[in-house]
């Protein structure tokens, strides 16, 4: 295995960072996560986008031109032969001294991972994921602005370790004033009679991928589709419900809170919507 490290292809072993990069030290920097479907990378251009709009709000030079980073990745995943898999890229504020000042890290520091990936067993696209809503709070907007792709992620850390302590594999986080935003890394959707439904961004959610390529999708198959807010009970009595992201794709909800969604397993929307985006991935993409 093959890792970029600025600039240069290390082995695991190798791929080492400072103990002063200010992306460990204060979770300075930003990342994404990115699939590779038959060879190619997909949605390679929103990624980089959202990247780079994240790099600019914090005010981080990415040594790299947007050019430049897509050929690193290419060659990363060239390199490491793979067809399917994940990419990792974490652009952090680089190394400096101690104190958190940007103006003491006089390069930003790009690392690329490239992996297998599964993480949910194909039964659980057909019988849903079991989800429990947490007491954790997605504030918005704040410096932690969901908007942008941080390395600062103990926030969805917190929700992760609730979900694990219940037992299930996504939780659902609610923004302060109690509107539904997102799981840890997911979006989510509902659907209630026959329209579907996700949360806007300004209620505190990432801008998704993958939640973008659903709403596409939703337009193509003439599915309605609301971006508003809703609340729990509107998720108890859904008809449907899914997460979506990049590692997640797009997979059903079937009990939140102890309460059964829809049928209680994968709804005839979600499955529609599953399939048609796994038809999409393998020829949206970069090579
Ligand atoms: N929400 C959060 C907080 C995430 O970290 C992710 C993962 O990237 C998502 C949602 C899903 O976004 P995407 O579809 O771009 O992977």
């Amino acid at each position: 295995q093959w890792i970029y490290l600025n600039g240069q292809y290390v082995t695991k072993e190798n791929a080492k960072i400072s103990v002063y990069d200010h992306g460990f030290l204060y979770g300075d920097g930003i990342f994404e996560g990115i699939r590779i479907y038959s060879g190619n990378i997909f949605k390679l251009k929103e990624h980089l986008n959202r990247l780079y709009d994240s790099a600019k709000s914090i005010m981080l030079q990415i040594p790299l031109s947007l050019e430049q980073m897509q050929e690193a990745l290419v060659e990363t995943v060239r390199r490491n032969g793979l067809r399917d898999g994940y990419i990792r890229l974490v652009v952090s504020r680089g190394p400096g001294n101690l104190g958190l000042d940007p103006l003491r890290c006089p390069e930003a520091f790009v690392i690329i991972i490239v992996e297998e990936l599964s993480i949910y067993p194909e039964e659980a696209y057909e019988n849903g994921l079991v989800s429990v809503s947490v007491s954790q709070r997605r504030n918005v907007p704040d410096a932690l602005n969901p908007k942008i792709k941080s390395l600062n992620y103990l926030n969805n850390v917190l929700v992760k370790i609730q979900a694990n302590n219940a037992g299930v594999g996504e939780a659902i986080m609610l923004n302060s004033q109690g509107y539904v935003a997102e799981g840890s890394s997911d979006n989510i959707f509902i659907v209630k009679n026959g329209v579907v439904y996700t949360p806007p961004c300004y209620v505190g959610a990432l801008e998704g991928i993958t939640r973008g390529a659903i709403m596409e999708l939703c337009g193509k198959l003439g599915l309605p589709l609301k971006e508003e807010p809703f609340t729990l009970h509107d998720v108890y009595v859904a008809d449907e419900a899914f997460f979506t992201g990049t590692a997640a794709e797009v997979i059903a909800v079937r009990e939140v809170d102890g309460r059964t969604i829809g049928s209680g397993k994968a709804g005839p929307i979600t499955t529609r919507l599953l399939q048609e985006f796994r038809q999409i991935v393998t020829v949206d993409g970069v090579q």
